[in-house]
């Protein structure tokens, strides 16, 4: 079917799948590791490149292929690149665009294992990154240096739930030959598409949103033109960060209500962020949606909806989050977000345990902060729940 110039949920639905010879309604699981060739010009010509088709599974897959074509096409992209892990992602696209003695600008709270892998394991290849809050242009542009060749921003970044530009660093980018790679995994395609603001690539951590089950690990990369995928995607396959046909199908299965599925966690996390605003225990809530975000007006610009994820912080600092944490008996004690569970989790004993300190404190990740993805069961009994665990702290 042809969707290009179709709504985002018949894209969810359609987009990347022609129809099957045995009439599946959905991309069946081609569970199987390689294909057979019709002769041997056949098989020299895929590998030529002469000729389209699957030669073996870590190359390209029908199933997987189903899933890369339909995130391109929700991102205005020209291709896919889907991989076994949002990091696995992540790796490709550094793997690809950065080579020795080159340098990164990216986001200072940005995903502690994406931070994790420029500042522990790309220093042994010569490659140093610069993370700074790329909020703030001055900081942006001041940081660049002639060796800089990608700028890597992760937005609405994790938990600082803090905001950048895309379009502006964008054009700073381009302005400084460099490519611009946007982390779309908090926002996803239906809230924000990046490729459209001017960015060069996106990567996701499909576990997230995009699958939104919480029931596999996943990654994808989408490039804006032909040579910047033709770049990237060998590495997916040198490196062997390729997903598995089984995990495409189960992403394909939950993408299909992306929409709705964002669009009633958004409408309860609202709820939730102002109950959480006026609530005498609470510190300060940082919700996208709220008008006390210092980048209000942005994320309406750039920003389609302001999604479900929620930081705050309790009056009590960490040891009333902890009880709070330790209380509630809907929402879940775990890492991970974007599923139709809601969960809480502590980021600086969990998530960013692997930042320092004081690199944690300059990325707005405080020691008490709490962070809450809303899931989409009743609101009134996640309310309830919170209400219940407030005893306790
Ligand atoms: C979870 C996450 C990742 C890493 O993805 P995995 O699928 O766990 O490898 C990267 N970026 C962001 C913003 C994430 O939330």
């Amino acid at each position: 079917m042809k969707t290009k110039d179709m709504g985002f949920s018949t894209k969810l639905i359609h987009a990347g799948f022609d129809g099957d010879p045995s009439g599946c309604v959905n991309v069946p699981i081609y569970q199987s590791s390689t294909f057979a060739f019709r002769d041997t010009d056949h098989g020299a010509a895929l590998f030529s490149g002469e000729e389209e088709g699957f030669i073996y599974t870590r190359l390209g897959n029908p199933t997987i292929q189903t899933l890369e074509k339909n995130v391109a096409e929700l991102e205005n992209g020209f291709n896919g690149i889907a991989t076994g892990s949002g990091l696995g992602a992540i790796s490709t696209v550094f793997m690809a665009l950065l080579s020795q003695g080159k340098h990164l600008v990216s986001t200072a709270s940005v995903y502690g294992p994406s931070r994790g892998m420029v500042e522990k394991h790309l220093c042994r290849f010569g490659v140093e990154g610069t993370f700074i809050d790329t909020s703030n242009l001055d900081q942006v542009e001041s940081a660049i240096r002639d060796e800089t060749e990608l700028i890597y921003v992760e937005t609405p970044a994790n938990p600082s739930m803090s905001v950048t530009d895309i379009r502006a660093i964008s054009e700073i980018a381009h302005s400084k030959n460099c490519l611009m790679v946007v982390d779309n995994t908090f926002a996803s395609p239906y809230l924000q598409k990046p490729l459209d603001l001017g960015a060069d690539v996106v990567v996701h951590s499909m576990t997230k949103f995009i699958n939104g089950h919480a029931d596999i690990v996943g990654g994808m990369i989408v490039a804006k033109d032909e040579v910047v995928y033709r770049r990237i995607r060998p590495l997916m396959t040198d490196f062997g960060c390729n997903m598995d046909p089984h995990q495409a199908f189960l992403v394909l299965r939950g993408l299909k209500t992306l929409a709705i599925r964002i669009d009633r966690a958004q409408q309860s996390a609202m709820q939730i962020a102002r109950w959480l605003e006026a609530h005498p225990k609470v510190e300060w809530v940082r919700y996208l949606g709220l008008p006390s975000h210092p980048q209000y007006d942005l994320i309406q610009q750039q920003m389609s909806g302001f999604g479900s994820m929620i930081s705050f912080e309790l009056k009590g600092g960490i040891e009333a989050g902890r009880n709070l944490m330790n209380s509630v008996k809907v929402a879940t004690l775990a890492v991970s977000l974007g599923g139709v569970e809601s969960l809480i989790e502590h980021p600086s004993s969990m998530t960013h345990a692997g930042m320092k300190r004081d690199d944690r404190l300059a990325a707005g990740i405080s020691d008490g902060l709490v962070r809450y993805s809303v899931g989409i069961e009743n609101v009134e009994d996640l309310l309830n729940d919170l209400d219940q665990a407030f005893t306790n702290v």
